[in-house]
């Protein structure tokens, strides 16, 4: 979330969006923080401070809406929102039991980085608005903070305001059933989860999480979810130069042993982090990455499996495959290059991570229909 409020004069809060007084009156009874805006005026209540909006600031916020929210720190930078809108991200923690050797941040953030404040999770899902068309749970693993996401996901359930979930974990958790089925019963309905598969062994698979036994803990988790009949599975592949080869052999491991899964997404990675310092060993052009892509996509799709490709500019992969190319990467952290403008595409390709934009320099290859 890369949006500021450049004149705000309050304190770090979390305040509900209003364009009518009397429902401002509302929230404020019901022990909210608003945002009033009125003739790009913006009023804080009940303290009563008030700002100028720019006009860029104005259509952010109503393009947001009546009951959306917003977390402001003192800076006036927005640290989170949520809208009716489709992009609704709840960031649970930077931290991980895994240490992947591609993840998009840093060794050091995911062993000493912070847990975004119990109290914080509970207070935004007691702002966030009703009606909102999807909501992502993510980190870091949103299991480290263990029960206390039970209590996020119940408070989700009984509230209502979501018509539908992506929670993304590496699924190691789940191994344990107990907990898996503790999880089936807290969650809200039309649930997804995200879950990784890095190799179709656990050779391949642990050299990647750098964590022995994942691989196990996976794909017993993956089982033990499925068999909740609760939630629905999506398993994510991120393409590297370690896996790239094996990904036929993925693909075979997925329609073997999870045949009911939802989808699978196959990813190009972020090159940020620890994907960055391990360039050497991970990253893997994108036209050879895609030879290897090809026939694992042919393959599922084969076998009825529901594919998409994440983070995939459409000059790397073959005509035939554009209708798979998902525009996945989230609006501020999308790049385009120089040599895009003149390429005839641009409006419908889903751009470049900002990190692998270095990467793909030079290789980038405009379209000419
Ligand atoms: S040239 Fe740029 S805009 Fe065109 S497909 Fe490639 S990355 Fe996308």
């Amino acid at each position: 979330m890369n949006e500021k409020l450049s004149a705000f004069n309050g304190v770090n809060n979390i305040y509900k969006i209003s364009f009518d007084g009397k429902k401002a009156e509302e929230y404020v009874e019901q022990n909210l923080n608003v945002l009033l805006i009125r003739d790009k005026h913006a009023f804080l209540l009940p303290e009563k401070n008030s700002f100028e909006l720019t006009d860029d600031e104005y259509d952010y916020l109503l393009n947001l809406g009546d009951e959306a929210c917003l977390e402001v720190n003192e800076t006036g930078r927005i640290a989170n929102v949520f809208g009716k809108r489709y992009d609704n991200t709840l960031y649970i923690t930077d931290k991980c039991n895994s240490n992947c050797i591609m993840c998009p941040m840093a060794e050091v953030t995911r062993r000493d980085g912070h847990n975004v404040p119990f109290e914080i999770l509970k207070e935004l899902v007691r702002y966030m608005p009703p009606d909102m068309e999807h909501l992502t749970i993510t980190g870091g693993e949103p299991f480290i903070i263990r029960e206390k996401i039970f209590d996020i996901l119940n408070d989700l359930k009984a509230c209502n305001k979501v018509w539908g979930y992506l929670l993304l974990s590496n699924g190691r958790v789940f191994s344990n059933k107990e907990y898996c089925l503790r999880f089936a019963s807290s969650v809200p309905e039309d649930f997804l989860v995200g879950i990784p598969i890095h190799g179709p062994n656990s050779e391949i698979h642990d050299s990647i999480s750098r964590s022995p036994g994942s691989f196990e803990q996976t794909i017993t988790g993956i089982h033990n979810l499925l068999a909740t009949h609760k939630v629905s599975v999506e398993i994510r592949i991120v393409v590297n130069k370690i896996n790239a080869s094996r990904l036929s052999d993925i693909a075979k491991l997925i329609t073997e042993q999870f045949p009911r899964v939802n989808s699978v997404k196959i990813m190009g990675m972020e090159m940020l982090g620890n994907a960055f310092i391990n360039a050497e060993t991970v990253w893997i052009p994108y036209e050879d990455a895609f030879i290897y892509i090809k026939p694992a996509i042919d393959y599922l799709v084969h076998n009825s499996v529901d594919v998409q490709l994440y983070n995939f500019p459409l000059c790397f992969i073959d005509k035939s495959y554009w209708n798979l190319c998902a525009n996945s990467i989230t609006d501020y952290k999308i790049r385009y290059l120089d040599e895009c403008n003149n390429c005839q595409e641009k409006n419908y390709c889903g751009g470049i991570f900002t990190g692998t934009d270095k990467f793909l320099k030079g290789s980038v290859k405009p379209i000419f229909l």
